[in-house]
């Protein structure tokens, strides 16, 4: 028997704080202070669609790894987790090269907004990127979904979050900024860079410039030991 093949409908598309790839946590619900948009598009635009929605405090998110797929897949990887020393089945990670690019990921819903032909599913603490492709939106079911006995094989625990410093320069950037857009930068930028966004061949780079796009800046910083430092905020665009 050949295998058969699939063809699905994009649904809806993310908007978010992170504006590419480097920088984006590895699970959600780890960068708590990270706001992103799911906007459904026609003809799956209709509140009728997503009526007793408003009653889940979280969803599971099918998305397309879209900015990746092109590069295909690789039957093993290093996961970050193990320092990338050791290799493991795509099949027992969650890397973004799959057979198939399909990501899932739950997510905190906020609240629903519909109005002038819009309707945006407003989320927090997800891992996705600006501009994501959403193929399916499920609500979680904390009776059948939340197992506190599961094991958790090679990631049995959240990685240790490491501590983040400013320099002066940069924490007054930062203020200027969460004055001017309200947006709370200072702590998606500890939570960010506190789970060590270095893929492991990176990881010795003490003082190494780095830059990661959060909304509108670019946020840079070098790691310093056992800490970061960030060292200045760039417009980015
Ligand atoms: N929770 C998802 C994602 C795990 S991989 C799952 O388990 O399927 C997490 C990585 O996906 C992040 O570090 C980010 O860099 C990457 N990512 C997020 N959105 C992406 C997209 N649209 N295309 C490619 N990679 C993406």
């Amino acid at each position: 028997m050949s295998n058969s093949s699939f063809q699905f409908e994009q649904i809806g598309v993310i908007h978010s704080c992170y504006r590419q790839k480097f920088g984006i946590p590895r699970q959600p619900g780890i960068v708590t202070a990270a706001e992103s948009e799911l906007e459904l598009l026609p003809p799956y635009n209709q509140e009728n669609l997503v009526r007793g929605l408003e009653g889940f405090s979280h969803l599971w998110v099918q998305f397309i790894f879209h900015e990746t797929m092109e590069e295909g897949w690789r039957p093993t990887i290093r996961p970050p987790r193990l320092g990338g020393r050791q290799r493991m089945g795509v099949f027992a990670t969650r890397s973004t090269h799959r057979p198939n690019p399909v990501g899932l990921s739950v997510v905190k819903l906020k609240e629903i907004q519909s109005g002038n032909g819009k309707l945006i599913l407003k989320l927090a603490e997800a891992d996705l990127l600006d501009g994501t492709p959403v193929i399916d939106i499920k609500p979680y079911l904390p009776y059948a979904d939340a197992l506190p006995e599961a094991e958790g094989g090679f990631a049995p625990l959240p990685a240790v979050m490491a501590e983040v410093e400013f320099t002066e320069e940069a924490i007054a950037k930062c203020q200027a900024y969460e004055q001017r857009t309200g947006q709370a930068l200072i702590d998606l930028i500890r939570q960010v860079l506190g789970q060590d966004p270095r893929p492991a061949y990176l990881r010795d780079t003490t003082g190494r410039r780095h830059g990661s796009a959060l909304w509108d800046v670019n946020v840079v910083w070098e790691s310093r030991g056992d800490h970061f430092l960030v060292t200045d905020l760039e417009p980015y665009s």
